[in-house]
């Protein structure tokens, strides 16, 4: 998707010296592209397939609720510590540019048996690979994997035997 590309913003050196950060915000700017997005985002097997969505902290939540919406099924969310009450599911993981942990809400997690992860960007997969410990340990199947956008160089996708799908490789 041309248009997409256009509205992906790259950040050198953001947030530590060495990293091109990639800006999506820009696509919520572009209403019509962005439904667009997520029409053809919600149209996916890996959607169709799953229970429900379970989307990343932070801009997952933006793509991950409008798929909920657009394809009717639930979402839960994988937050950063701090952020979620009750009794959770924590994992550590190491990114792009860091380290950091995930948890899942125990209640929201055991209610659904397959899951859809959402996410704005694969890059090494280190954040997907600890979602998808967090689901197999608790025994869910994982329908596949929804970005937006995937770094194709640091080749995260090879880490997962589930499908992955990116509307825009960078
Ligand atoms: P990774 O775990 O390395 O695949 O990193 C993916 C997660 O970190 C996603 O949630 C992205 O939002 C964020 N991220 C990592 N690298 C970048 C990048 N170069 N530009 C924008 N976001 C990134």
């Amino acid at each position: 998707m041309k248009k997409l590309l256009e509205l992906i913003n790259t950040y050198k050196d953001f947030p530590k010296k060495g990293i091109d950060f990639k800006d999506v915000l820009g696509i919520m700017q572009e209403p019509k592209i962005f439904k667009e997005l997520i029409l053809m985002m919600t149209s996916s097997e890996i959607i169709n397939n799953a229970d429900a969505i379970i989307s990343i902290d932070a801009r997952g939540f933006i793509f991950g609720s409008a798929i909920s919406l657009e394809a009717s099924k639930p979402m839960i969310v994988a937050r950063k510590p701090g952020k979620l009450p009750g009794e959770l599911f924590k994992e550590d993981y190491c990114l792009e540019y860091g380290e950091n942990s995930l948890s899942v809400q125990k209640k929201a997690l055991h209610k659904y048996k397959s899951f859809a992860i959402v996410d704005d960007l694969l890059a090494t997969g280190g954040t997907v690979n600890c979602v998808s410990k967090l689901l197999e340990r608790n025994h869910k199947e994982i329908t596949g994997l929804l970005v937006v956008a995937e770094l194709g160089k640091l080749k995260g996708r090879l880490r997962f035997d589930f499908p992955i799908e990116s509307s825009i490789i960078l």
